[in-house]
């Protein structure tokens, strides 16, 4: 089985477009979107939620109004100003870190210390294949450790259904959910765009891979709207000895099949699924062909990263 992550570095140059057409050329694969913070990928899968989980990470001080004597030593000892006084001292959740320290000092042992439930993950059907996906609230942190949370279920579910492959939708940026979105995979796809913006972005992100020896590949979406741009990120990635999977144009049918709710593959017509093909074509061989580079020219293919805790 192998892990590929699609990530963008920035927000807006097309990922979810490709990774559901992916989606709908690939066999025998579940999908992840690890983006928890603002998942998009459902308006393109239309997931039908078979198992819904909470998720609950660290924990959230309250304050036992009936045993408050309104002292007010919380407040002094809170570093990050979450207390606040009224008839008795008021802890606000969104403030609170949970750091325990007021409730190990209140004198009335007034403070308890709840489970925080931050966000709900869950395990999907769709017309493409099982998506595993999740739902971060608003304000809550841990986006991390909500990521390696769902990557994690997702290798149980490919393991126990012997699934070839698991194809990764991760979040803009290089981040911390990025990074957990990085622990374990085989393969990274780069989805750049012909700006300055896109370029620079590209590079931070080839930086992390870099980083963690993960083998990485790049794919221009709409090359054609700055093509003088489009030959400066070829060359960047030619330098950088990664590998260009394809380009694809821009087209208009990328937005009606986005307003339509389906892969742009679905379009038997359009030059950006013709090229999404492509790619997707050469992207199947560099995936079956990742063990034999490990062992033929000593690559990095293969590397992983330690499980995050
Ligand atoms: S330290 Fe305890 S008793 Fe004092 S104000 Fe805070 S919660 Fe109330
Ligand atoms: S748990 Fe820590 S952050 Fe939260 S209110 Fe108490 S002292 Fe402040």
């Amino acid at each position: 089985m192998k892990e590929v992550l699609i990530l963008s570095g920035k927000g807006g140059t097309g990922k979810t477009s490709i990774i559901g057409s992916f989606a709908d050329l690939a066999d025998n694969k579940i999908m992840v979107d690890c983006d928890v913070d603002a998942s998009d990928l459902h308006l393109l899968l239309a997931p039908r939620p078979t198992e819904e989980h909470d998720f609950v990470s660290g924990v959230k001080a309250r304050v036992e109004a009936d045993k408050c004597n309104a002292c007010g030593m919380c407040i002094e000892i809170c570093q990050f100003e979450s207390i606040t006084m009224e008839d008795t001292a008021v802890i606000s959740k969104l403030a609170c870190e949970g750091c325990g320290v007021c409730a190990h000092f209140c004198p009335e042992d007034a403070i308890i210390l709840d489970k925080n439930h931050c966000g709900s993950w869950y395990i999907s059907d769709t017309d493409y294949g099982p998506l595993v996906h999740a739902q971060l609230f608003a304000g809550e942190e841990n986006s991390g450790k909500l990521v390696s949370h769902i990557k994690n279920q997702a290798k149980q579910l490919a393991e126990s259904t012997n699934t070839d492959l698991i194809l990764i939708d991760g979040a803009p940026g290089v981040g911390c959910p990025v990074i957990a979105s990085l622990s374990n995979v085989d393969l990274v796809v780069v989805i750049t765009e012909p700006t300055l913006s896109g370029k620079h972005d590209l590079e931070r992100t080839l930086d992390l891979t870099d980083h963690f020896k993960i083998p990485a590949l790049v794919c221009i979406n709409k090359w054609d709207i700055h093509p003088e741009m489009s030959t400066e990120i070829e060359t960047a990635c030619t330098q950088r000895n990664v590998a260009l999977l394809g380009k694809i144009p821009f087209d208009t049918t990328v937005v009606d099949c986005q307003i339509q709710g389906v892969p742009v593959t679905k379009s038997k017509t359009s030059p950006a699924a013709e090229a999404i093909r492509d790619v997707w074509v050469k992207l199947q061989k560099k995936i079956n062909n990742l063990d034999d580079q490990v062992s033929v020219d000593g690559s990095l293919a293969g590397l992983k990263l330690p499980q995050a805790k």
